[in-house]
């Protein structure tokens, strides 16, 4: 664990007066720690930097921890995690957004008669991993490159005559093969309108000709996840479908210079929302401008009408306004950007002007 990553933990238990934190989501086990087995929880404070894992993890705790982490074997975690605990009156955070009520129970019970007080402390370590470092950065980015190479394997060799269902088959198949341990989530690849649909299905239904597909994938790469959505015309298109297509470019390229340091997620999706409420589509984009991406594919900020956070450099979020006509077509339009103090940088790479595949 990086002794900068350590000092901002330590900073928000010292905010909040917490003596250390039980840590038992795994995503957070795992930016905390490097471990990415299945089972692990973690105890973390001012004089506490314990892991606490089961026997089958004994040899890859040992490869993926650093030393300075005072490795434990347990069967049951949350046992162990507080009989370790010092005798002595103190304050341990948890993590309400992810225990169980079970679990919860358990700890409760756990702790009993001993002078430990539960504070729940869900999402001290999600807004830590919210502003990602370098490394993290340069993570997402190659997910983000591995899954633009297999979008052009895969939708450049044409897609029209092909169903949804194996077009989506054919990404996820091209980014695992590329190295990916696996997607960020199942593609979505949705034709006319199937695309009017923000989370459609595949579908067993052959792609046609002159309509719009809407294509949204990402890879899941060295423990980071990409999110893109591109929107591909299979022809000529009608002039009603090219407008629309105009709007949401126009709206996403100037969402994306709204993006930096400082404003709300609210401010930057305002920005998009506005010219497609202009064009006459206020009711047909129905979804947030977009979300944070790291180790999850969702996670925070949100850019959207409830984002009251502010962007902050380091944030790596989604710049993605869609136009969902029912009964004809959709279009989306999404980046993936690593936020910087004066703007933003966009760590996908493939082109957004309409594009025609056969
Ligand atoms: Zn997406
Ligand atoms: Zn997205």
């Amino acid at each position: 664990m990086s002794a900068a990553r350590r000092a901002a933990v330590l900073a928000r238990l010292a905010e909040r007066e917490l003596d250390a934190l039980l840590v038992t989501n795994l995503v957070n086990v795992r930016w905390l720690t490097g471990f990415d087995g299945s089972n692990a929880a973690v105890v973390i404070g001012e004089h506490a930097l314990r892991f606490i894992t089961d026997f089958r993890y004994l040899t890859q705790s040992a490869e993926q921890l650093d030393p300075e982490w005072e490795r434990e074997i347990a069967t049951d975690l949350l046992k162990r995690a507080v009989d370790g605990l010092p005798a002595a009156p103190l304050k341990l955070g948890f993590d309400d957004a992810h225990l169980t009520v079970r679990q919860h129970e358990q700890l409760r019970k756990l702790v009993g008669e001993r002078e430990v007080q539960l504070v729940a402390a869900g999402g001290i370590v999600e807004a830590l991993r919210a502003v990602k470092d370098e490394a993290e950065i340069e993570l997402i980015r190659a997910a983000a490159v591995l899954a633009d190479a297999a979008f052009e394997e895969v939708v450049g060799a044409g897609i029209v005559g092909r169903t949804e269902r194996d077009v989506a088959l054919d990404l996820e198949i091209a980014m695992r093969r590329r190295g990916a341990a696996g997607v960020s989530f199942a593609p979505i690849v949705a034709a006319a309108e199937h695309g009017a649909r923000p989370h459609a299905v595949p579908r067993d239904v052959p792609i046609p000709p002159d309509t719009l597909v809407v294509i949204d994938w990402g890879a899941q790469l060295d423990g980071y996840a990409s999110d893109c959505t591109r929107t591909v015309a299979t022809g000529p298109l009608d002039p009603r479908d090219e407008a629309v297509y105009e709007t949401v470019l126009v709206a996403q390229e100037a969402a994306l210079e709204a993006v930096r340091a400082g404003p709300t997620g609210r401010e930057i999706d305002a920005v998009a929302r506005a010219i497609i409420d202009d064009a006459g589509h206020a009711e047909h984009f129905g979804h947030g401008l977009g979300h944070g991406v790291g180790m999850e594919v969702h996670e925070g900020p949100r850019l959207g009408k409830t984002g009251e956070d502010q962007i902050a450099a380091g944030n790596v979020v989604t710049v993605e306004p869609g136009i969902y006509v029912p009964g004809a077509i959709g279009v989306r339009i999404e980046d993936l950007v690593a936020v910087t103090d004066g703007g933003y940088e966009v760590l996908n790479t493939l082109p957004k002007a309409l594009r025609t595949v056969g």
